[in-house]
């Protein structure tokens, strides 16, 4: 199988390496050109653009940030599906809205092209490690044609039925993860108002029923050292929310949580708290509170 992915970002280079590492022949494409030659040092291929890649690949794999990036490089004149041969088979691993993977296979399925949404969780451990939870929507007999490449890159990787499902359980998760960072951040900084010692609070929560993955992850790697260079950006946290919120306008369902957690970092975008890793929730808390991190 001759394999391409685009989009070799904090996600996408380690995911594509694995496969690298794993012995297919794997081309990349980057926005920026340095992660292109950084990919070529670990093994890849280069040089192509996705035009010409749309018609000589099996499977083309996408890890961008942006709903409006996904659109351009599969929907513009220049990207996969206008240009694809028959039979490709494409794979957005991106978080994006149910309805835009929708189009795209609207689109796909016009010219007999196959198409997955594939959207991950597992942060950029899960990524290196090959351990991520994939939730894919789409054919399954498609599914089940590039099963070997998901094994690779994912420990838990789950068929959910029809184009736009894998986006819907993501976008739920988000929603948890958005909801869990504002209240972990919260719970921190009352708790050094308070003067515990946030060690001692975060191996008390660890074996109590506050206990959560999001608790762990932003204190250990995050907090505790003041260091929050992502991971997973807060500017990506802020556009998941965003399309939570639309999803679940259109299902007429009201997410008070949700509504408050987007507006707050919303704040933190304006505080230019986007490009830090989404436990900066927490610098917001203690700028409105004026504590010194
Ligand atoms: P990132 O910004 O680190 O990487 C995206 C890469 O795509 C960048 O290198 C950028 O240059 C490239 N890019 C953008 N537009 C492009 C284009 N038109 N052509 C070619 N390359 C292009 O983002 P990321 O953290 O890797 O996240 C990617 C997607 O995965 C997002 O949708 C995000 O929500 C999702 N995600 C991220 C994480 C995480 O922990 N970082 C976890 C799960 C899901």
């Amino acid at each position: 199988m001759k394999l391409a992915f685009i989009g070799l970002g904090n996600m996408g280079f380690p995911m594509s390496r694995n496969l690298v590492n794993a012995g297919y022949c794997v081309y990349g494409v980057n926005r920026s050109k340095q992660r292109e030659y950084e990919f070529e040092k670990a093994g890849g291929l280069i040089g192509k653009s996705i035009k010409e890649l749309a018609n000589e690949m099996d499977v083309i794999m996408t890890c961008l940030p942006l709903p409006s990036d996904v659109e351009d490089v599969y929907l513009g004149e220049e990207g996969l599906i206008s240009n694809g041969k028959e039979h490709l088979i494409l794979i957005d691993f991106s978080t994006v809205s149910p309805n835009l993977n929708k189009k795209i296979h609207h689109e796909a399925s016009a010219k007999n092209i196959e198409f997955l949404d594939a959207p991950i969780s597992g942060g950029t451990t899960g990524a290196e490690a090959g351990t991520l939870s994939i939730m894919v929507g789409g054919e399954k007999r498609t599914f089940d044609q590039v099963l070997p490449i998901f094994n690779i890159l994912g420990g838990n990787v789950y068929h959910i039925g029809e184009v736009g499902n894998g986006s819907i359980i993501k976008l739920i998760n988000q929603y948890l993860v958005s909801v869990h960072s504002q209240a972990v951040s919260e719970a921190f900084v009352l708790a050094e108002i308070a003067g515990i010692n946030l060690d001692l609070l975060t191996e008390i929560l660890s074996v109590s029923y506050a206990q959560s993955k999001i608790l762990e992850r932003h204190y250990t790697n995050f907090i505790s050292i003041n260091n929050f260079q992502p991971g997973f950006e807060l500017g990506l946290l802020h556009k998941d929310v965003t399309i939570v919120n639309e999803m679940a306008e259109s299902y007429q369902v009201d997410m008070p949580l949700g509504n408050k957690v987007t507006e707050l970092l919303s704040e933190a975008l304006e505080s230019d708290l986007g490009k830090k890793d989404m436990s900066a929730m927490i610098q917001l808390m203690r700028e409105k509170l004026k504590i010194e991190s």
